[in-house]
C-alpha cells in the first residue's frame, strides 16, 4: 500500500501483477480495509472508476479487478478501482456477509448522515470522486439469487445506455433513492450499477472479467458498441418488502405456522413475465398483510400488486420480477424482489 487517503481508505498506486497475491483470497487478505487502486492510462487526461465489493458477499467485481491487475495491461485512460466492504468480505466465512452485522449496508450510505463507519467511508469516497471528476463510474454487484445479468441506473440518457451496453443488454431505470452509489449520476458523473448474476455463478465472474477487460481498453465508452443486441429497458420497479416481524421459509410445500413460504426454485421467475395465474408461494393467516410495497407516491400498493386465493399467493396483475432472493436474511433485511408492472 502506498498511502492512506484518510484513516478509512487505503490508496494503492499502480500495483504490479506480483503485488496482489496468487489468488482472489490472497488479494483480499492484502487489502485489509476499503481500498482505492490507481492506474495510469494511455490518456492521462481522463479517469474512469470501477467500484466493486460494496457488498462483501458479491465477488464478481473483485475477480475482474484481480484479473485486470494480473494481466499487467495499461488501460486506455486513468483508472481507479474502489474495493468497498473489505472487512465484511474478510469476516469468516469469507465472501459471506453483505455487510458486517453490526454495521449498515455500505451501498445505502452514499447520502447524509455520514456519521457511522460505513457512512464515513462513503463520504471519503465521494470526496475523492469530487476531486477526481471521473468521466464515468461502473459499480459492479452480484444478485443474491441466480438470474440473468442486468444494469440499474437512475438516468436513461444515451450516455448511460451506452455504458450499460458494454456490460449487459437489460437496463432497469429507477427513481428510487436509497443512498446507493449510482445516485452519483445526479452530480454529473454517469454511473451505472451492473448486477452480473448470482454470487456463486461462475458465469457472473466471467461476465465481469470479460466486460471490464474490454471496457478499460476502449478509448470512447460513450459510443455504442457495434452489436445488434437491443437494450431492454424496464422502468420504475417497486420493492416488494416483508414487514419486520414476518416469518419466511423456502420449501416445496407450505410450512405450518410461517407467514410466507416460497418455492425453492422461485428465482426461475427472474425477468420472465409472471402472469396472474402463476403461483408465487403460500401465505399463512396474515395473508397479504405480510407485505409492504410502497409506490413512488408513497402509497402501500400490496393489495394492487398481489392477491391471495385460499393460501396461495399470485400477482394481481402481470409483473416482471427480478432480484428475487432465496436468502431469507436478505429477504427480511432488504427486499424479497423488485417488480415492474407490465402495463408500464
Ligand atoms: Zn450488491
Amino acid at each position: 500500500m502506498n498511502k492512506s487517503m484518510s484513516s478509512l481508505i487505503n490508496v494503492w498506486i499502480q500495483p504490479g501483477p506480483d503485488d496482489i497475491g496468487h489468488s482472489i483470497d490472497e488479494f483480499l487478505s492484502r487489502l485489509k480495509q476499503p481500498t482505492i487502486i490507481q492506474l495510469a492510462g494511455l490518456d492521462a487526461s481522463r479517469t474512469r472508476v470501477i467500484s466493486t465489493l460494496l457488498h462483501g458477499n458479491e465477488p464478481s467485481g473483485l475477480h475482474a479487478v484481480f484479473n485486470w491487475l494480473k494481466s499487467g495491461k495499461q488501460p486506455a485512460v486513468n483508472t481507479v478501482f474502489f474495493i468497498g466492504a473489505v472487512a465484511a468480505a474478510l469476516e469468516h466465512p469469507r465472501f459471506f456477509y453483505r455487510h458486517l452485522p453490526s454495521e449498515r449496508d455500505l451501498n445505502r450510505c452514499f447520502k447524509e448522515p455520514f456519521e457511522d463507519y460505513p457512512g464515513l467511508v462513503a463520504k471519503s469516497f465521494l470526496d475523492f470522486l469530487k476531486e477526481e471528476q471521473p468521466e464515468c463510474l461502473i459499480d459492479i454487484h452480484n444478485t443474491s439469487g441466480s438470474g440473468p445479468a442486468f444494469a440499474v441506473s437512475i438516468c436513461n440518457d444515451l450516455a448511460h445506455q451506452a455504458l450499460v451496453s458494454h456490460f449487459v443488454d437489460r437496463l432497469i431505470v429507477t427513481n428510487l433513492r436509497l443512498g446507493s452509489l449510482m445516485e452519483l449520476s445526479e452530480q454529473d458523473v454517469p454511473t451505472i450499477t451492473v448486477e452480473c448474476g448470482g454470487t456463486q455463478d461462475e458465469q457472473a465472474h466471467l461476465l465481469a472479467i470479460e466486460s471490464v477487460d474490454r471496457f478499460l481498453l476502449l478509448d470512447d465508452v460513450f459510443q455504442y458498441p457495434a452489436t445488434d443486441r437491443e437494450l431492454e429497458i424496464l422502468y420504475n420497479p417497486v420493492r416488494v418488502e416483508l414487514k419486520p416481524d414476518v416469518t419466511i421459509a423456502y420449501n416445496i410445500a407450505p410450512v405450518e405456522g410461517v407467514d410466507i413460504t416460497l418455492p425453492l426454485n422461485i428465482e426461475h421467475l427472474n425477468f420472465g413475465v409472471v402472469d396472474t395465474d402463476i403461483q408465487l408461494g403460500w401465505l399463512g393467516e396474515r395473508g397479504i398483510d405480510c407485505f409492504q410495497v410502497v409506490s413512488h407516491e408513497g402509497k402501500d400498493i400490496s393489495q394492487e400488486l398481489l392477491r391471495v386465493e385460499g393460501n396461495q399467493l399470485f400477482p394481481k396483475q402481470p409483473v416482471k420480477a427480478f432480484m428475487i432472493t432465496t436468502n431469507p436474511i436478505i429477504a427480511k433485511s432488504d427486499c424479497l424482489f423488485y417488480a415492474v408492472t407490465c402495463q408500464g
